[in-house]
């Protein structure tokens, strides 16, 4: 296959609805969908509760299926009026990182495997997985509980063991919703300039859903949705480092 150029990689979104159910209860969560993310960016997205920010994620993240337009992901188009592609858990297992508001680790493996799992179902030996998850636990200043089972930990703890199962793969397109809530402010920036390191090294395409006063300041730029249309804005962009 032809080598994608850089224009073509990131995430595409034109004209993207999403409607739940149908007749009178039927609710347009979204309506006219528009953004773009570049490879290296790492983007923000806010708007109030029942905007439809999580179900944006969800359908990009074909999670849920969208009811019109077309996205983009990685250079292919993945949905156009209906899916482009047959093998939607390859698509997520490949290409797409999420990070959820809610861990969900696996409770029967410890963090370091929570992690490494992915890798090793993506055909990483074992030993290169384990130490892909140690460095980015290390780099969320989790190292310290590697062995640990998630049950042991704090609720910080597993969010940021969360955080590093979703970048472990190296996917081309991170999904993040509300990373840093439940996270006090000097680790919430840790966090935000964990995933601008990703962005920059492996080219990676972030949408980061926030409310988080504490990391707002921290994007270029930033798109808003409310009730259901995107809208876009230039951010601080306030340096990290
Ligand atoms: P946000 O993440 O911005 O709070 P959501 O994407 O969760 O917003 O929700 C957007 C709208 O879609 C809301 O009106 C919500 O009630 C509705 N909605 C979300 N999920 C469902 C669902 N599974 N079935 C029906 N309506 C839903
Ligand atoms: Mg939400």
């Amino acid at each position: 296959m032809a080598e994608q150029t850089t224009e073509e990689r990131g995430i595409r979104i034109e004209g993207l609805g999403k409607r739940y159910g149908r007749g009178d209860t039927a609710v347009d969560a979204l309506r006219q969908v528009d953004m773009s993310v570049a490879p290296g960016e790492v983007v923000g997205l806010i708007g109030p509760s029942g905007s439809g920010k999580t179900t944006l994620l969800k359908c990009l993240g074909a999670v849920i299926e969208p009811s019109a337009g077309r996205m983009t992901l990685g250079g292919t188009v993945i949905y156009d009026n209906g899916w482009t592609i047959r093998d939607l858990r390859a698509l997520r297992r490949d290409k797409i990182g999420f990070v959820f508001q809610a861990p969900y680790l696996i409770p029967f493996l410890n963090v370091t495997d929570n992690i490494a799992l992915l890798p090793m179902l993506a055909g990483q030996p074992n030993r290169e997985a384990r130490r892909r998850a140690r460095e980015l636990l290390d780099a969320l200043d989790v190292g310290h509980r590697a062995l640990a089972m998630p049950s042991q930990l704090s609720g910080g703890e597993q969010q940021r063991v969360a955080i590093a199962r979703g970048l472990v793969n190296r996917p081309p397109v991170i999904l993040a919703d509300e990373p840093t809530a439940p996270l006090d402010s000097e680790r919430a920036l840790t966090v935000i300039r964990i995933l601008n390191d990703m962005a920059r090294k492996f080219e990676t395409a972030i949408i980061v859903v926030t409310h988080d006063e504490k990391i707002i300041p921290t994007f270029k730029r930033i798109y808003h949705i409310r009730d259901g249309i995107t809208g876009e804005e230039q951010g601080e962009g306030r340096d990290l480092r």
